[in-house]
């Protein structure tokens, strides 16, 4: 998959306007919506607005301000939908990135996945 930013992914689109999307949160430099083909109750992804491709990407190339707009952001959505640990059950955190992670968007995207028993992390290989 590499690093070269895809301008016409999903995401780009939906951060131009292009498609909607039922947003939850949006922040200077992120932007948290609901899944389209939600896998439990609760099921938001939060992107940051840069173009980046993969959490590595992310991680190696955004802005502090970037980084911290994006972590508080995850935050706060589990805090808005009810699944952080000081009111809810817990959740799961998910970036899958690059071909063996099976990343469908080449936008960096993490789910939140939450509202059930999401059963063990990975099924046998
Ligand atoms: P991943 O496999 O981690 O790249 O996941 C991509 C996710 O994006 C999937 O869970 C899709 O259901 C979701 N998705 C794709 N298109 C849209 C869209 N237009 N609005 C919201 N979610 C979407």
């Amino acid at each position: 998959m590499g690093y070269a930013y895809d301008d016409q992914n999903i995401f780009a689109r939906i951060l131009r306007g292009e498609i909607p999307n039922k947003t939850v949160l949006e922040t200077a430099h992120s932007l948290a919506f609901e899944d389209i083909r939600p896998q439990a109750p609760v099921h938001v992804l939060v992107i940051p607005k840069g173009k980046y491709v993969s959490y590595d990407d992310f991680a190696r190339n955004a802005s502090e301000a970037e980084i911290v707009d994006f972590v508080r952001t995850v935050g706060e959505v589990c805090r808005m939908t009810g699944v952080a640990l000081d009111a809810g059950e817990g959740f799961r955190a998910i970036a899958n990135s690059g071909g063996a992670g099976v990343q469908e968007v080449p936008h960096f995207h993490t789910h939140i996945l939450g509202g059930r028993g999401l059963g063990r992390m990975l099924q046998p290989a």
